[in-house]
């Protein structure tokens, strides 16, 4: 069976707005972010991605807007050699109750589906709390970053206390693969 780090999108890979990522332009990586993906891929990991874009139902941007924006991020993939496993995303607004919205750990569920993978030894990173929240759900591995949202979960939710926590992304690829290593 295949290892799988399952990655939050905006504030884990690319710096998060306020105002939403509304186009391809406002869609900037975190530095490291892709290299760090790239190495995951490189020593055998499947990288799929779990995102809420609740912007979709709101009318902030369309499907073919977020194509575009993704379409810029696996550029940015390729020319560093590396691709990205999956795609993941919850379309809905909160009002929509829908089972895909994260904390709602859907997602999660419909890939570890598509992918046959364990959960139990998959490592979730985010940067909310609701992504801590959809991982222990399913009884994943919650990982936070400080990027994002990062910090302020850390200083205002307790139960954020005993999930590892790590500078960015780059940390906790450099981290894992270290361990992998020495195993
Ligand atoms: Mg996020
Ligand atoms: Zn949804």
């Amino acid at each position: 069976m295949s290892q799988m780090i399952i990655i939050d999108r905006d504030g884990v890979i690319n710096q998060d707005s306020e105002d939403y990522i509304k186009s391809a332009d406002e869609w900037i990586p975190i530095p490291g972010s892709l290299e760090a993906i790239c190495r995951l891929k490189k020593a055998g990991y499947l990288v799929t991605i779990a995102s809420n874009q609740s912007g979709l139902a709101r009318g902030l941007y369309n499907e073919e807007t977020l194509q575009q924006i993704h379409d810029k991020m696996d550029r940015m993939l390729a020319a560093r050699g590396a691709s990205i496993d999956g795609i993941f995303y919850c379309p809905h607004s909160p009002r929509a109750n829908c089972v895909c919205r994260k904390p709602k750990p859907g997602l999660l569920i419909q890939i570890a589906r598509q992918f046959d993978i364990d959960l139990s030894v998959t490592s979730f990173v985010g940067d909310s709390i609701s992504d801590i929240q959809a991982a222990q759900m399913v009884n994943a591995l919650p990982i936070l970053v400080r990027t994002g949202n990062g910090e302020y979960v850390m200083q205002n939710y307790p139960e954020a206390i005993d999930v590892p926590v790590f500078d960015n992304l780059a940390h906790f690829v450099r981290d894992t693969l270290r361990k992998n290593a020495s195993e």
